[in-house]
């Protein structure tokens, strides 16, 4: 099956399997090393939680069992859906938190600049903004990008514990295996599904498709979560709960 970015799905799980590897052999020691040296504080600023500073924030299907418990109307598929099937029917890989409809862009569960479930927050939420990923760096040239967005956020350099630095790169190297497992799981999926129902990727379709819900009409997309799919007609900003699911 043609996939979105033109690179075939089976290569693209095949690359996502080579980086979680990868992710498991680097030294979790080292990691905590370098986030001790980063010496990152969060200012408590609340702009890492707005479109200002992150497009959205992504669930693992643990998080998707709380928000479900906390505020299923924060639900919503994420954005950027990455195939269309020639019917028009979306696909994306999961579930992301509502944005609000204000100025500035903010998670749906931002109020006076800070977090109101703070002590229930989402797996990104944790471990953010340290990360372990497999990147180009600005030559062009691969190598690990372990801090998102250095010098816009937070306070730096300051004194961090051996036991919350550790505990910090325990949290990252699984929330990115977690991140992986989910997108190969998704890719075989979708994979299956379209060779079972024998439908094709439509390129064209998808832009077309992605258009008219950015422009508010309503479309049909299947949302992949807990290893199954949920299918909507949806609105962009409505809520899961204003979801029609098919
Ligand atoms: S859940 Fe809390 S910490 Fe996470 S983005 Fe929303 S407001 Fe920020």
């Amino acid at each position: 099956m043609p996939a979105s970015g033109k690179i075939p799905v089976p290569y693209r799980i095949l690359a996502l399997m080579h980086e979680r590897e990868r992710l498991f052999a680097y030294p979790t020691g080292e990691l905590a090393k370098k986030i001790m040296m980063t010496g990152f504080r969060c200012a408590r600023c609340g702009v890492c939680c707005t479109r200002k500073r992150n497009d959205h924030v992504f669930l693992l299907d643990r998080d998707v069992r709380d928000v479900m418990k906390i505020d299923p109307a924060a639900l919503e598929p994420a954005p950027g859906p990455e195939f269309c099937d020639g019917e028009g029917t979306l696909y994306v890989s999961g579930y992301a938190v509502r944005v609000k409809e204000d100025r500035e862009g903010s998670c749906w569960f931002l109020k006076d600049r800070q977090c109101s479930i703070y002590d229930r927050r989402f797996s990104v939420c944790r471990t953010y903004p340290h990360t372990l990923r497999w990147a180009r760096d600005a030559s062009g040239n691969p190598s690990w990008a372990l801090f998102s967005r250095p010098g816009l956020h937070g306070f730096l350099h300051q004194d961090l514990a051996d036991e919350e630095c550790i505990e910090l790169a325990r949290g990252v190297k699984e929330y990115e295996n977690a991140l992986i497992t989910h997108q190969i799981e998704f890719l075989e999926s979708v994979h299956d599904y379209f060779s079972e129902h024998h439908l094709m990727h439509d390129g064209t379709r998808l832009r077309h498709e992605t258009r008219r819900y950015l422009q508010g009409e309503e479309v049909m997309i299947r949302v992949f979560s807990f290893g199954d799919w949920a299918h909507y007609r949806i609105r962009k900003g409505s809520p899961s709960s204003g979801m029609a699911c098919l």
